[in-house]
């Protein structure tokens, strides 16, 4: 298989605060791969690399085949980029927005009107080619931003958090256009998001937590590593009930916050040995199928809930200007 993307050992830090730490990953052709992580994981520093705004201070990438530190032209060329913060001129029609960003590619006349209309058609709004952008929705502003990113056909598109600020509806419906894209005309897309849901969707995945690769494989793989069930309770006293559990019914258990919890296969066939033995001290039991969020867990050692929190750093300045 030839590779979209080819990452290699790329580190990255900020004064005293690294970013990126020995990050290595590949992504096929018409792969539609996801970074996923909570806030301040590194994603968008990747991302401002891999799409050519950034210099990585350590490691490099391949893009398409071409060097990221050699050949960035050639790498700009192979590559579509949907930024976080949106990019598009507001009070400019959809076919408008469309067709500077042709002119910033080379793009003019007869060329440059086919590849508008193709852009439009394909992300299903030749309809509003007219339309103020400051007059579509918000799911309809990222369609756009789409079809800016893939006017001058790449081969990859790179995506900053796409879904960001739209309501489920239009999150799907986004989606869908993704995979559409992949299947119809083998684009790869390599997208960061910090939605659990939105991973699932991916064919690769990789966790990044704290600047690391935590985790990589698909969302079946990952999830496999967890035997069985994931059984956690709710309780008042975890330490004490983790103990309890321990010592009298020989099962190692892990305390995360007010939780217990217990990795096993059928786990639901323990849970009236647990009521019988400790029901006083629990307060409720779920037994589920493992997710994402516990394997972020088992390779982190931390709960994704609480991790993924806190405020989304504003776009940086190059970013709102691109
Ligand atoms: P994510 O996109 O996963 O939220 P970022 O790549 O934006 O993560 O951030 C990774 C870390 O680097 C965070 O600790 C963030 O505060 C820090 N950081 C990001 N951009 C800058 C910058 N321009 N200057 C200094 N620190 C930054
Ligand atoms: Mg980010």
């Amino acid at each position: 298989m030839a590779f979209a993307v080819e990452v290699e050992n790329i580190g990255h830090c900020y004064g005293e605060l690294r970013a990126l730490a020995g990050v290595s990953f590949t992504v096929g052709d018409g792969e539609i791969f996801g970074l996923l992580g909570p806030n301040g994981g590194g994603k968008s520093t990747l991302f401002r690399i891999l799409s050519t705004l950034m210099r990585p201070q350590e490691g490099t990438a391949r893009v398409g085949g071409y060097d990221l530190l050699r050949e960035p032209d050639l790498v700009r060329r192979c590559l579509g980029v949907v930024f976080q913060a949106s990019s598009l001129d507001l009070k400019l029609t959809a076919e408008e927005n469309l067709r500077h960003q042709g002119h910033l590619y080379g793009l003019r006349g007869r060329d440059l009107q086919q590849r508008v209309e193709l852009m439009l058609g394909r992300v299903g709004l030749a309809d509003r080619r007219d339309t103020a952008c400051e007059k579509l929705s918000g799911g309809q502003k990222r369609r756009i931003e789409i079809a800016k990113g893939l006017l001058h056909n790449p081969q990859l598109l790179l995506l900053d958090e796409p879904t960001t600020g739209l309501d489920p509806l239009a999150r799907r419906e986004m989606w869908s256009y993704l995979t559409l894209l992949r299947e119809r005309d083998g684009i790869a897309v390599l997208t960061t998001t910090h939605l659990l849901e939105e991973a699932e969707d991916c064919d690769r995945l990789g966790i990044l937590h704290k600047g690391h690769l935590a985790a990589l494989g698909t969302p079946a793989e990952l999830k496999q590593e967890i035997e069985g069930e994931v059984l956690v309770m709710e309780a008042d006293a975890p330490e004490r009930l983790r103990q309890g559990i321990q010592e009298r019914l020989h099962q190692p258990a892990q305390v995360i916050g007010r939780q217990v919890r217990i990795e096993r296969a059928q786990a639901h066939e323990f849970v009236p040995a647990l009521m019988d033995a400790f029901g006083p001290q629990i307060r409720s039991v779920t037994v589920a199928r493992p997710t994402l969020e516990d394997v972020f867990l088992r390779r982190t050692g931390q709960r994704w809930s609480i991790e993924a929190m806190g405020e989304a750093p504003a776009a940086t300045a190059a970013e709102a200007r691109a």
